[in-house]
């Protein structure tokens, strides 16, 4: 193809301008580097003007104002422009955006409002600019109504009936509950004769899955969960009837936004091996969380949104059969009020627990910088990042075997053989606190042997996370559905 593949790229958060979780690192990063590829993509992004982007820190030029249909009469959408490393974004500004204090809330019809409101704004955009995408590339329940969208008009659209979809899903089990009648007031249709259970007939997620072209998940591994019933989110048997349109497709890391030798935010900056500076980095987080100033003692992070995927509520049973041992642990994370209770009882049932309940990208970083295990014990987990952070960092991580922590943790195996000189961390299969507790155990073991430990460590470090191979893969996707 002599022009570009031109691909409008959808998503409810990206880095640099908000970033909630994983999905904000990877809408910022994939646009960026599918430009660098040597057959660059023209991709351009667009995201909600969220009242929480911070717009003096970017130069937002009005590009377009139109209207979208909704049963209380026509809402008002406008867009503007910027560009971040050379990737043109656009921002969608309207009621349903502006009256949304937070990303995302506990408010389904906000959040089903705000969304579909910005999907559908989001295609609008394109054909107001007559910038025509080969391909509309969707991410997770927020932006999947406008493949549902195009798949309901596209045969009658002249602009859009050559334009392809790919949905992104970077977490199965949120929906979209709740916004279905969100869909029906912008004159959206719900599937009622369709492959979907009847539970989900209207629900965005699901009916981007029935929409889209192709579908792919952020790993092979949980490309491949999603089509049990344990990982499924009740969509298997579904997904299974679309198994031939779906793949795996690891995210990468942005290397330059991760990166413990450019990283202004930790103390002292390292490359590979300078593993003294590390033990500097070390030192200054134990003073910074007020913990024991004892380096010989293992420090433990966790980095992580406190949500029941994330196994959390394994932790202090799993600490707790540890209490004879020497280690410290530091916990940083917010979200579910139940678990932020809980780490902070940790926090003071263990002088050597320090729990600190708030989003602190800062702090973050000096985290993966400075403990020497992070334990990421999932229930589930579509990619993760922490882990590929971790390892960058010279971190260890310790972590449950599923999805794309499976793909991309190699197990320190307890007996001598071949795998341990590739290994790069810690793995456990079942999500239980006695299995974490052992494996933390075994952890615990190795890293008394400085040399073994200093092994994992550096070939952690090794390991290439680029976006270049994912990106390449995204392509092919994109030109496979061109076809
Ligand atoms: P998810 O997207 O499911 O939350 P990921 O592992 O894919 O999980 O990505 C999490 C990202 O959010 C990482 O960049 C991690 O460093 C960051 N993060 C999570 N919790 C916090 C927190 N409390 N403070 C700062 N950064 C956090």
């Amino acid at each position: 193809m002599s022009t570009p593949i031109r691909v409008l790229s959808l998503a409810a958060e990206a880095a640099p301008f908000v970033k909630i979780g994983g999905l904000g690192d990877v809408a910022g990063a994939l646009p960026a580097a599918l430009r660098a590829l040597p057959t660059p993509v023209d991709v351009r992004l667009v995201l909600p003007l969220h009242n929480v982007i911070d717009q003096s820190q970017f130069e937002f030029e009005p590009v377009a104002s139109f209207t979208i249909p909704h049963v209380d009469g026509e809402l008002i959408a406008e867009a503007f422009r910027t560009t971040v490393r050379g990737v043109p974004v656009y921002t969608i500004s309207g009621v349903p955006i502006i009256s949304s204090p937070t990303v995302y809330s506990s408010d389904a019809g906000m959040d089903g409002a705000k969304f579909t409101f910005f999907s559908l704004a989001a295609l609008e955009l394109a054909r107001t600019l007559q910038w025509r995408p080969h391909i509309v590339h969707a991410h997770d329940w927020h932006t999947a109504p406008a493949i549902h969208a195009l798949a309901t008009t596209r045969e009658e659209d002249e602009f859009f009936r050559e334009t392809a979809t790919l949905l992104t899903v970077h977490n199965l089990p949120y929906l979209g509950v709740g916004a279905g009648g969100c869909l029906a007031e912008f004159g959206l249709p719900p599937a009622p004769d369709s492959p979907l259970p009847y539970w989900a007939e209207n629900l965005p997620l699901p009916l981007g899955l029935l929409a889209a072209d192709h579908i792919n998940t952020v790993s092979q591994g949980y490309a491949a969960e999603i089509l049990t019933s344990e990982f499924g989110a009740g969509l298997d048997e579904f997904l299974k009837t679309r198994a031939n349109s779906i793949t795996g497709i690891l995210n990468g890391l942005d290397l330059e936004v991760w990166n413990p030798q450019t990283d202004q935010k930790i103390k002292i900056r390292y490359a590979k091996g300078a593993f003294k500076k590390r033990e500097e980095n070390k030192a200054a987080l134990l003073e910074e969380v007020e913990l024991t100033a004892d380096p010989e003692r293992p420090l433990l992070g966790v980095i992580t949104r406190m949500d029941h995927q994330k196994g959390l509520d394994l932790i202090p049973n799993a600490l707790r059969d540890l209490a004879g041992q020497a280690w410290q642990a530091v916990i940083l994370g917010t979200g579910d009020p139940d678990l932020e209770d809980a780490a902070r009882r940790l926090d003071a049932e263990f002088p050597n627990v320090r729990a600190i309940i708030r989003y602190d990208d800062g702090l973050a970083r000096r985290i993966y910088a400075g403990s020497d295990m992070l334990l990421i014990p999932s229930r589930y987990e579509p990619c993760g990042l922490t882990q590929m952070i971790a390892m960058r960092y010279g971190c260890v991580p310790v972590a449950r075997a599923t999805g794309g922590l499976r793909d991309t943790i190699i197990d320190y195996h307890a007996e001598e053989g071949e795998g341990r000189k590739r290994s790069t961390g810690f793995l456990f299969e079942e999500a239980n606190p006695k299995e974490l507790g052992q494996t933390i155990c075994r952890a615990l073991k190795v890293y008394q042997d400085k040399r073994r430990w200093r092994g994992l460590q550096h070939r952690g470090m090794k390991r290439n996370f680029s976006w270049e191979r994912s990106a390449e893969k995204y392509l092919e996707v994109y030109q496979e559905l061109i076809r």
